[in-house]
């Protein structure tokens, strides 16, 4: 007869059900299911110990809820698939045999036992401690209640690129409110540096800046450049974040990205050139260093590198114009 140990808190008796599912062969042909039922149900506060073919059909829930009546369990595992497909499933079948939902653990022995291995000994050997472990595991849980809280309904994205920009016009476009933090001067990100993007050669600028002058003027985005977080404080729906904007030494609502700062900065705080780095390849855009008038440059980009493409006949290739990098 086993062991039958009181709760966390020494009043009741924790009697634990453990039910160990076939998933038609999906488990059983990998798993010894019957082995394990007859191991466990040794182990101390186990009660019941079953395995059955199908336990997220209605006659396997149906053996949970009648054994908890029958058995007076008040503890149930479950070894099955991922608690992602049937959790929910097994804590409202406990629930509806009268016990609180969260009375209950899954252990998932398809996907990371009998999906990962054709080796019998080694599978039977993992599921057997992981349903162990959660025996032991369910005896320590306390019962929840569920309730709603509110939420701030405002979102913060940290960094400005691609990904960052269409998240915050996506967001912000559903009703949201969005704050945009970029630690840059300006957002963009990596898009902002390419020529071309694979693999459809569509000109970067042509899909990035519309997307940039949009964050810019959204009603709902909030868009922090040249800023860094510095704490984060909260919780899930209630955050509250500090956020260090950096001198700018520029009256920001009056400048109109003129950019002939640029020429008379004597710290000259702009890259004298600019770099891609695509595998072992560094493509360069220089910047004329002692007369800033704007030179054309010779694009070097090899695209047939990337595309397969024939190389385009020299005079073919276009000059291109060194772009300020702002
Ligand atoms: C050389 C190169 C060539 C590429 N070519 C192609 C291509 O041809 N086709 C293609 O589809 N993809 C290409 N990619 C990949 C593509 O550029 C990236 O997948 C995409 O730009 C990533 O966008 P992102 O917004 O996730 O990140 P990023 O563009 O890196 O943006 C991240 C942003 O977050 C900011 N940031 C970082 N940390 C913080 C912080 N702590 N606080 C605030 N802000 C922060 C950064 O300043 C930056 O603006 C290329 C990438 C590289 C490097
Ligand atoms: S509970 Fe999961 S493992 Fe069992 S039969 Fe249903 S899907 Fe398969
Ligand atoms: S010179 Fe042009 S870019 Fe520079 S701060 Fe003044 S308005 Fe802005």
């Amino acid at each position: 007869m086993n062991e039958i140990k009181k709760d966390g808190n020494g009043k009741h008796p924790v009697r634990v059900g453990v039910y160990i599912c076939h998933c038609g062969t999906n488990i059983s042909k990998i798993v010894d299911v019957a082995y394990i039922a007859e191991q466990i149900a040794a182990q101390p506060n186990v009660v019941v110990s079953k395995h059955s073919k199908f336990m997220c059909s209605e006659p396997g829930q149906e053996l949970i809820i009648n054994d908890i009546g029958a058995q007076n369990l008040n503890r149930v595992v479950v070894a099955a698939c991922s608690p992602l497909m049937h959790e929910n499933t097994f804590r409202t079948a406990v629930e509806r045999g009268g016990l609180n939902r969260y009375f209950f653990e899954m252990v998932n022995i398809r996907e990371q036992v009998s999906w990962v291995t054709v080796d019998h000994h080694a599978a039977t050997q993992k599921a057997r401690a992981l349903i162990r472990g959660a025996v032991a595991r369910v005896i320590l849980h306390q019962p929840l209640e569920m309730r709603r809280v509110p939420i701030g309904r405002r979102v913060m994205i940290i960094g400005g690129g691609i990904a960052g920009i269409e998240a915050a016009l996506l967001i912000a476009d559903a009703g949201y409110e969005v704050v945009l933090v970029e630690k840059e001067e300006s957002i963009g990100g990596h898009m902002a540096k390419f020529d071309k993007t694979f693999p459809t050669l569509d000109c970067a600028a042509c899909i990035l800046t519309p997307k940039m002058v949009a964050v810019g003027h959204h009603p709902r985005i909030r868009l922090m450049t040249f800023a860094e977080l510095e704490e984060v404080k909260g919780y899930i729906g209630s955050f509250v974040v500090k956020v260090r904007k950096k001198a700018r030494y520029v009256k920001t609502e009056l400048c109109n990205s003129c950019g002939m700062c640029y020429e008379a900065c004597p710290s000259q705080p702009y890259p004298l050139d600019r770099k891609l780095i695509l595998g072992d390849k560094v493509f360069k855009e220089g910047r004329p260093a002692k007369k800033r008038l704007p030179k054309p440059l010779v694009a070097k980009y090899d695209l047939t590198l990337f595309t397969g493409a024939q190389p385009m006949p020299e005079q073919a290739i276009k000059p291109k114009v060194g772009v300020e990098t702002r």
